[in-house]
């Protein structure tokens, strides 16, 4: 007997029929024996309708009754979801947040889950019943009802699955699973069968329209299986879980975020502090910066470029030119017409030459690469927007992508089980937890630095490179390539320090063919910090910055993901720097 939570969002509940359809499925699990817990969303668009109701009221209403408001739609869709079970004979029992205890802060519209109680779920479920529970909400110390942000019931979905140890939650959707690239930009976009939470929450800018990214985050932390499907069609889905049991490729999918803007800060002089300086202001001005390239110091001038959203460009533009007078820096330029395409996958942590296959593909379509970030398992370019659906399709035929494989979804329940946390330890780790944006901090001291300078900036330089690279078999981990200066690019990665001999030997053959330089540093230390909403989080590159500046610690390099936020600095830096972040992120 398994314990299974079932998920229906919005379009799934739409009308009467679609409720008794999906209660349907409810019925089918328990009488096949399982224990069913369902977590509904609100009809519809409803939520969008109450939230449109009350600013016909008032331009300010108040967050808490905000909070009585759109709560009132899932309170609908319960009911309505319980009734539907019991005319089709069996026992349902709907609850609201509180009612089940689902334990929030009191940060009314977008309240961060602390604790859930299970007492009375488990015993609804040991008698028999099917138990509903209302998605998006929950209720403070005070009594007061919360909700969780929007598209918040997957949140209540995994976190449900989770403290009840469930076997498996299963998200019912519009769609019938993650696709490889956005399949209305690319029509030979497939399904994946199965993908891990990483590539999930690195895919976020894919998967956002699929899965709330907070309820990934979740799932990962407490190995609940999530297995996205169809309402509608009975197709397998894609099941979501931890890297060893998802299916092993070097790249599981192309991400595009369209609607980028760049802004670069040029000439700052390189002393500790200035990232934090610039990001400081950034972040209370509540601006998410995207990727942020720095690079590698010449005459004691660093240049940082960063991405925000083209909406926040104005804005994002003010504060930084205030900064750029503050340290001196030379100029601020930007370019609003930019898009970032992403190639995500935990197989590349593995294989050489993924970084060359993509550069090489994006090359041949004369596509020129203005930014490189890289994660252990992504890839970023910020390349023209114009250039985007081409790159898209590019990098998509080159990993493969449009091909099928044999799916694993199906065989889900006969995979070997995650290992289950006990529930007093998931109470415990679940208090507080969604307000740690950053899980963890990882020094590694085993890799040298390559820099090349003067590049010429014109498509196929980074295919060169890299695909050189990775025919010598080195094994290549950061990639950044800062924002080209007049024609001239500056482009770094790190290798193995066992490999900088060979690394130089081909960077060296590569500079002079290309009319650059090379410089190296024999021994770097590399900071990562992982954790969900590094993107989202305006102020996490700040707390980042901000206590290395503190302790006289210059940044050598930084990328960024979604998930992760890489720093280079001096090797004999490296453990100081680490602890001043551990401590900073109360490690
Ligand atoms: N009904 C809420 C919303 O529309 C929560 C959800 O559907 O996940 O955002
Ligand atoms: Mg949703």
């Amino acid at each position: 007997m398994a314990l299974v939570v079932q998920k229906f969002g919005g379009t799934s509940v739409a009308d009467a029929q679609k409720i008794v359809a999906a209660a349907r499925k409810a019925v089918a699990r328990h009488k096949a024996g399982d224990k069913v817990v369902v977590v509904v969303s609100a009809m519809g668009h409803q939520t969008d309708v109450l939230v449109d109701l009350a600013k016909q009221i008032t331009e300010r209403p108040s967050a808490r009754e905000m909070d009585m408001l759109l709560s009132t739609g899932e309170q609908v869709s319960v009911a309505l979801f319980a009734m539907a079970i019991q005319s089709l004979g069996e026992e349902a029992v709907s609850l609201t947040g509180a009612q089940i205890g689902i334990r929030t802060d009191s940060t009314h519209t977008k309240a961060r889950i602390k604790s859930i109680s299970t007492d009375h779920v488990m015993k609804l479920l040991d008698d028999g019943r099917i138990v509903i529970a209302a998605g998006f909400q929950g209720i403070d110390q005070h009594g007061n009802i919360t909700t969780l942000g929007r598209g918040g019931s997957d949140t209540t979905a995994v976190a449900l699955a989770a403290v009840l140890r469930a076997d498996v939650c299963e998200i019912y959707t519009d769609v019938d699973g993650v696709y490889t690239t956005d399949p209305r930009i690319l029509s030979t976009a497939r399904r994946l069968p199965s993908i891990s939470y990483d590539e999930m929450l690195e895919l976020a800018s894919l998967g956002a329209g699929v899965m709330h990214p907070r309820s990934i985050e979740f799932a990962k932390k407490f190995g609940v299986p999530v297995l996205v499907r169809s309402s509608f069609k009975d197709v397998p889905g894609t099941l979501i879980v931890a890297a060893d049991r998802a299916t092993a490729r070097p790249v599981s999918g192309v991400a595009l975020a369209k609607d980028e803007a760049r802004i670069t800060l040029e000439g700052v002089p390189d002393q500790p502090g200035s990232n934090h300086k610039l990001f400081s202001p950034l972040a209370s001005s509540g601006i998410a910066v995207d990727m942020i390239v720095q690079n590698v110091a010449q005459h004691g001038l660093a240049d940082i470029s960063f991405t925000v959203p083209a909406d926040d460009l104005a804005q994002a533009l003010d504060v930084t030119r205030a900064v750029a007078k503050a340290l001196g820096a030379t100029g601020v330029s930007h370019d609003d017409s930019m898009a970032k395409v992403s190639v995500v996958g935990v197989g590349m942590a593995r294989e050489e030459g993924v970084a060359g296959r993509m550069f090489l593909a994006l090359s041949r379509e004369r596509i020129n690469v203005r930014m490189i970030t890289t994660s252990e398992i992504k890839i970023s370019v910020l390349i023209d927007r114009a250039d985007a659906a081409k790159a898209v399709k590019a990098a998509h035929a080159a990993f493969g992508l449009e091909k099928p494989e044999v799916d694993t979804a199906e065989s889900a329940g006969t995979a070997a089980p995650p290992t289950k946390s006990s529930p007093l330890d998931v109470v415990r780790r679940l208090e507080g937890m969604e307000d740690l944006a950053v899980e963890d901090c990882q020094l590694d001291s085993s890799q040298a630095l390559v820099t090349f300078t003067d590049l010429p900036d014109t498509p196929g330089v980074a295919a060169d490179v890299f695909e050189e690279i990775g025919r010598q078999k080195l094994f290549v981990d950061m990639i950044v390539q800062s924002h080209p200066r007049g024609g001239r690019a500056e482009l770094s990665f790190t290798v193995p320090a066992v490999d900088r001999d060979r690394a130089i030997e081909v960077a060296g053959r590569i500079a002079k063919a290309r009319g650059a330089t090379v410089a190296n540093v024999p021994h770097v230390a590399k900071l990562s910090i992982t954790g969900v909403g590094i993107r989202s989080h305006a102020g996490i590159a700040d707390r980042l910055f901000a206590p290395l500046g503190d302790a006289g610690v210059n940044v050598d390099l930084v990328s960024t993901s979604e998930v992760r936020l890489n720093v280079v600095v001096a090797a004999e830096q490296g453990k100081q720097s680490l602890e001043v972040l551990r401590k900073a992120f109360g490690l």
